[in-house]
């Protein structure tokens, strides 16, 4: 299957992800709301993970124990999230793919970080931070 091509808003830092993009996982925690620019981070995962065109601008911000972000060093858009040094499986923003790509939302994560002035209209499951982190057995 071919694979969907994504961008940062520059062009400088250019992907391909394989096989079929899984549904979007909207995080709502403070983490991902501060680095995504306004509202959560919308991250996908492809069945055959991610291959980078041009990635010499691609940079990493270590954030936590368990995640570094992936973003333009040009543009500064937010790109992907991986386990520290993971060459797999990356986490893509939503964002990043083609304009008119059909998302679907799997699930919402971390949802009582979510601040009040926002919410989504989906009937997507909504798991909390305790969840999520029972789910990752941590
Ligand atoms: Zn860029
Ligand atoms: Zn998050």
């Amino acid at each position: 299957m071919a694979g969907l091509r994504g961008r940062c808003l520059c062009g400088a830092v250019r992907f391909e992800g394989r096989g079929a993009p899984g549904g979007v996982t909207p995080c709502h925690c403070g983490q991902c709301r501060r680095w995504s620019g306004g509202g959560p981070f919308m991250p996908v995962h492809f069945a055959g993970g991610v291959a980078l065109a041009e990635g010499a601008a691609l940079a990493w911000y270590r954030s936590s124990e368990t995640g570094e972000r992936g973003f333009c060093s040009h543009c500064g858009s937010s790109l992907f999230w991986r386990r520290p040094g993971d060459p797999g499986d990356w986490a893509v923003s939503a964002a990043a793919l083609p304009e008119g790509t059909a998302h679907r939302i799997a699930r919402h994560v971390w949802v009582d970080d979510r601040p009040g002035w926002y919410d989504f209209t989906d009937d997507a499951p909504r798991l909390t931070a305790a969840e999520c982190l029972r789910e990752d057995g941590t």
